[in-house]
């Protein structure tokens, strides 16, 4: 498998720490509104990475956070005259809905920043006794970025040009900076703000520090890869490597992964310039599988321009795909023949080219554009060779496929109806009557259709038992 490093600006193999297992950190939303379609952005993409390395046999730890500190926060809470915890549950409540609703995995774990101090209290110390990071006058703390070595080696910035371009985050003791490229690593409080105590001064943590933080607790200090959208790599990318690398004394991450900008109509979105969409505004008018299908039909490192167009097109896609599987079901229901024939078994060899090449485009950095019109040539093959006479063998082989491979895209083509409970008794009925008839196949049959709605049956003493699994 081979991934771009925005490191080394280069594909590489990828060649996980421990055997067998990913450990990945994408940086998340800051909770203060509902997300907008660009946050969907690297919530689709690394989703779909994790679903594909663990398709392929990794075990995943996927860590996400929730920036829940942030002046915007704080500010939304003033405005309502709610505290910033407030605003933010009910942010990240909504967040979730939206995953939801864009078929994303929840994390294995998504911590939250202000359940992190402790942690990032303890590595500003031991940032501080190492010669790392100094406390200004006011009880500011600065990273010392001129005691990292390396710094700027993830954005290949020059950064004596940003030096003399006076680059600062205003925050308050600016003037108390040894290098304008200093930042923030715990800042005082203001009247109204949330604090925290801390041996400099009550206050709060600058942002970088966060995700260094929840990072090593819960993946460790070494990791395999780390990612977000491309706006993060300077500062966000290149101060949490400098805090990490400094305190821990070991690489942080081995693979940075960035996705590219999604703008709409050609344009930067802008809430004022009226270009501006939440993932809600665009579940009114589209199921939110075609925003997630719109997402993986670009390359993720590309920009991505949203328009009109482009999400009909992207609807009339994915609707290719679900025909398709609705017919195969339909054919499935009413096939005469169980076994497959010889012709068909040579077919179904001949589809199993599918599976390899769109594991082969997703080998080659995540090609999802790629991936996917591997699954329309394989639909192009079921609408050809998949017809009324064929056997359910062989329609349920290549049905299959096509919901495997979009199941690794997270694209959702199969639309499962909840059985009744009444249903279940009368199938359970027509299976006990066709072993006493001792039509074996028929029984089996009815036990895998069960099965495959989630209906487990169990032969007891008293008759036949049944629960969802
Ligand atoms: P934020 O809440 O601004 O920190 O953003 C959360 C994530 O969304 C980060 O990984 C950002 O890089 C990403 N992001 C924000 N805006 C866009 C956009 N227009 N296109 C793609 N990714 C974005
Ligand atoms: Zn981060």
């Amino acid at each position: 498998m081979q991934i771009y490093n925005t490191l080394s600006r280069k594909k590489e193999e990828f060649v996980p720490i421990e055997p067998g297992k990913v450990r990945m950190y994408v940086c998340g939303p800051t909770v203060y509104n509902l997300i907008h379609i660009g946050n969907a952005r690297p919530m689709i993409v690394f989703d779909t990475f994790r679903r594909y390395m663990e398709h392929k046999g990794y075990a995943v730890n996927y860590v996400s956070n929730f920036t829940d500190v942030d002046d915007k926060i704080i500010k939304k809470a003033n405005e309502e005259g709610v505290e910033p915890s407030v605003i933010s549950e009910r942010y990240i409540a909504e967040c979730k809905k939206d995953m939801e609703a864009l078929n994303v995995k929840p994390a294995t774990t998504h911590p939250k920043a202000t359940e992190e101090i402790a942690g990032m209290i303890e590595m500003i110390e031991t940032l501080i006794e190492k010669g790392d990071a100094y406390v200004a006058q006011d009880g500011t703390v600065y990273y010392k970025t001129r005691s990292f070595q390396q710094y700027g080696k993830l954005s290949h910035k020059n950064l004596d040009d940003l030096r003399s371009g006076g680059r600062s985050l205003l925050v308050s003791g600016e003037d108390q900076k040894q290098d304008p490229l200093d930042f923030v690593l715990w800042k005082p409080k203001k009247e109204g703000e949330p604090y925290w105590e801390s041996p400099w001064c009550q206050g709060r943590p600058g942002w970088h520090i966060e995700c260094s933080v929840m990072s090593k607790k819960y993946l460790g200090e070494e990791i395999d890869i780390h990612a977000g959208g491309e706006d993060l790599i300077f500062p966000h990318h290149e101060n949490e490597i400098a805090q990490s690398e400094a305190a821990n004394g070991k690489e942080f991450a081995k693979y940075w992964m960035h996705n590219g900008f999604l703008n709409i109509d050609n344009k930067k979105m802008s809430k004022s310039a009226g270009n501006f969409f939440t993932v809600r505004d665009i579940s009114e008018r589209y199921d939110l599988q075609v925003l997630r299908f719109f997402m993986l039909s670009a390359h993720y490192r590309s920009p991505l321009n949203f328009s009109a167009d482009l999400m009909e097109a992207a609807r009339n896609g994915l609707e290719r795909i679900l025909t398709c599987v609705a017919n195969l079901n339909y054919l499935l229901d009413h096939a005469e023949s169980q076994e497959i024939t010889q012709a068909e078994r040579k077919l179904a060899e001949q589809a199993e080219e599918y599976p390899a090449r769109f594991d082969e485009a997703m080998d080659d950095d995540f090609n999802t554009a790629d991936a996917i019109s591997v699954i329309f040539e394989l639909v192009k093959f079921a609408n050809t060779h998949v017809g009324e006479g064929a056997s359910a063998e062989f329609i349920r082989t290549i049905k299959d496929e096509i919901v495997l491979l979009s199941d690794v895209c997270g694209l959702i083509v199969e639309k499962k109806e909840e059985i009744l409970d009444t249903d279940i008794e009368a199938l359970i009925q027509e299976r006990q009557e066709a072993r006493k008839a001792k039509n074996f196949a028929r029984a089996d049959e009815i036990r895998d259709t069960l099965l495959a709605q989630g209906i487990l049956l169990e032969d007891t003493r008293e008759g036949v038992k049944w629960k969802r699994a």
